[in-house]
């Protein structure tokens, strides 16, 4: 009798490679993932500091990992580790997701994409003209995804000018979008032609008093009003805009839609969010 001794002994290996990495929830949604599709994959959550970036992506590459995450601080340092990049992670500049694919690690990046599949859900980009509130890792991610499915405009509001102005200058040199940068110095009113209002400053997360310094009742019935932060998932953010009629979208569904496109990524499966989410929600 023969047995393929590797799928009952051996498992794909997948995992993270960050800085802080205790806290980080995905290693339990991405392994009731696998369980409950029947993936016979293992991630591995692991401690890496910026000094031991070379030698972690190495060993991925020495025992053939399928692929790793890359958070904080590493997104933007693992390139030069890595064998290419995806199109997306070349213009934003920064990888979250590596691939294994035919023994060549390529940079992926899945913050943004995961964001526009849960746009996609409600809206469709195209065309449309759009608020950001920040100009950070996951502003970029966003902003440069919804400009290559089609948006039209960006209002890029952040309190620092130089991160706000070279996200503007990206979106402009590198995608067919149109984007102004606004200094972010007192009460922001919503244009009257913006349709979309994303906040992706760090502003609202759990404990975090401190409210977006906009005029929320420019928030127009209808308008969709998205958020980054996980965790509260309900933010005050959203509940305000909640208030003004707006349509609403969870940091939530952002971080579960990156991990099923990693898994897809590392096993070529479509696995069901909600396993993930339910995971996510139960940890949290
Ligand atoms: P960065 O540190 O790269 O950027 C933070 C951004 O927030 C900057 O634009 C910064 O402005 C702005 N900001 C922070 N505090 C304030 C404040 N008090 N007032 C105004 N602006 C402020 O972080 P990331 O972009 O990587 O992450 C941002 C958030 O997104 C985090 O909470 C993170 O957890 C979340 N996130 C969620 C994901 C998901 O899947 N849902 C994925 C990735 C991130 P300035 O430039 O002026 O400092």
């Amino acid at each position: 009798m023969t047995m393929e001794v590797g799928a009952m002994f051996r498992h794909e290996l997948t995992g993270s490679f960050s800085e802080g990495s205790d806290a980080n929830p995905t290693v339990a949604m991405v392994e009731a993932s696998y369980r409950a599709s029947g993936l016979h994959f293992r991630y591995v959550n692991c401690e890496v500091r910026p000094d031991q970036l070379g030698d972690a992506v190495a060993g991925a590459r020495a025992m053939n990992w399928k692929g790793f995450n890359c958070s904080i601080p590493h997104k933007v340092e693992v390139i030069k580790h890595l064998d290419g990049l995806g199109e997306s992670a070349a213009v934003i500049g920064a990888v979250n997701c590596a691939v294994n694919r035919d023994g060549k690690f390529i940079g992926e990046n899945t913050d943004g994409k995961g964001f526009l599949m849960s746009f996609m859900e409600v809206a469709d980009p195209k065309g449309k003209a759009v608020v950001l509130l920040g100009a950070g890792g996951a502003a970029r991610a966003i902003a440069v995804e919804l400009a290559l499915a089609g948006a039209s405009k960006f209002y890029v509001v952040n309190r620092g000018t130089s991160r706000g102005e070279e996200l503007t200058k990206l979106l402009n040199d590198k995608t067919n979008a149109k984007a102004e940068f606004v200094e972010w110095s007192n009460t922001y009113a919503i244009p009257t032609d913006a349709e979309v209002l994303i906040n992706a400053t760090s502003m609202g997360m759990a404990g975090a008093s401190e409210l977006q310094d906009i005029d929320f009742t420019s928030i127009r019935k209808g308008m969709l009003v998205a958020d980054v932060i996980v965790n509260p998932p309900h933010t005050p953010f959203l509940q305000k805009a909640e208030e003004q009629g707006a349509v609403t979208l969870q940091g939530l569904g952002m971080v579960v839609n990156q991990a099923v496109i990693s898994i897809k990524y590392w096993t070529g499966k479509d696995v069901d969010p909600s396993a993930l989410r339910d995971e996510l929600i139960r940890v949290l």
